[in-house]
C-alpha cells in the first residue's frame, strides 16, 4: 500500500459521518493494511454548538476515552492515535493550546469556514474574493501559531469557485510560504474523488484536489501526504480507486510525498 498511515478520520459525532461504532474504522483500517491510523474528528468548541458539523463539547471525553480502548484493544495490529481537526480562529488559540492540543495526541488544520458561526463555507458554491483572502490569512496566522501536525484540503477554498484566478493564485502562494515556513505538511485529501463533479471554467473536475493549487504547492519546499478523511470506514478500504483517481489529477507534478508516519 503506497501509503500506510491515516490521520484523517472521524467518527459518528461529527454529525455527518456514516453512523458506526468507531471500531469499525479500526477493523477496516487493519483490513486494508494501514498500520497507523488517526482519528481527527472535527472538535468541539466549547461556548458553541453545531450538531451537523462537529461533536458538542460534552462528547469529547467519550470520543477520548472510545479511541483510547480501541487503542488497547487492536494494539498488536495496529497504531492508533487521536486527535482533532479544527479550523483556525485567533479567539480560540487559548482553547486549542489549552484543551485540545493536551487532550489530543495531535491537531490538523481544517478550515472550512470564515468564521466560528460557520457563517460562510468555502465548499457551499460561493466565490466572493474577500472572503477566499480571509482563508488565505487565516491559514496564514494558524500555521504561524498552532503546532498543526498537518493542514488539510489546503485547496478547500477553490471549491466555490468557478476560475482560478489571480486571487486564487495569491491565496495559494500564501498558503504555500507558510507552509514552507513552519514545515508543516499539506494534505491531498482524497475524500471527494469518487463523489459528483462540479463545473468550473477548466472544465467539470471534483472539488479538491484542485490541480491549479498543487500546480504552485509545487513550487515550495513542502511535504505533502494523503488523507482519506474518512467519515465513512469503507473508504479505508477503497485506496487504489482513490489513488488512482487523484493520480489523474496530479498527474506531471513534483510533489514530495511523506512515506513514513508522523506520530
Ligand atoms: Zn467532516
Ligand atoms: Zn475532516
Amino acid at each position: 500500500m503506497r501509503q500506510n498511515f491515516n490521520y484523517h478520520t472521524h467518527t459518528y459525532r461529527c454529525g455527518h459521518a456514516v453512523l458506526c461504532e468507531d471500531g469499525e474504522y479500526a477493523r477496516a483500517a487493519i483490513e486494508a493494511g494501514f498500520a497507523t491510523l488517526g482519528f481527527s474528528d472535527h472538535a468541539p468548541y466549547p461556548d458553541r454548538s453545531k450538531p451537523s458539523d462537529r461533536m458538542d463539547y460534552g462528547q469529547m471525553d467519550d470520543y477520548l476515552r472510545s479511541i483510547a480502548s480501541l487503542r488497547e484493544k487492536h494494539a498488536d495490529q495496529l497504531e492508533i492515535r487521536v486527535g482533532f481537526e479544527m479550523e483556525y480562529f485567533p479567539e480560540y488559540q487559548d482553547y486549542i493550546e489549552k484543551v485540545l492540543l493536551k487532550k489530543g495526541e495531535y491537531l490538523i488544520c481544517g478550515q472550512h469556514y470564515d468564521h466560528p458561526d460557520a457563517l460562510f463555507d468555502y465548499a457551499g458554491g460561493q466565490s466572493d474574493r474577500e472572503r477566499l483572502l480571509t482563508y488565505g490569512r487565516l491559514i496564514e496566522e494558524g500555521l504561524h501559531r498552532v503546532p498543526f501536525l498537518y493542514l488539510a484540503h489546503p485547496d478547500y477554498f477553490c471549491a466555490g469557485i468557478r476560475e482560478f484566478d489571480d486571487t486564487c493564485r495569491q491565496i495559494s502562494h500564501q498558503i504555500c510560504q507558510a507552509a514552507a515556513e513552519t514545515g508543516t505538511p499539506l494534505e491531498v485529501n482524497l475524500n471527494h474523488l469518487l463523489k459528483p463533479k462540479r463545473h468550473y471554467a477548466d472544465g467539470d473536475h471534483c472539488i479538491y484536489p484542485f490541480r491549479q493549487f498543487w500546480q504552485i504547492a509545487q513550487l515550495y519546499p513542502v511535504r505533502c501526504l494523503y488523507g482519506y478523511d474518512a467519515h465513512d470506514h469503507a473508504q479505508l478500504k477503497n485506496s487504489a480507486a482513490l489513488l488512482a483517481a487523484c493520480d489523474t489529477i496530479l498527474e506531471g507534478l513534483k510533489l514530495d510525498f511523506i512515506t513514513q508516519p508522523l506520530l
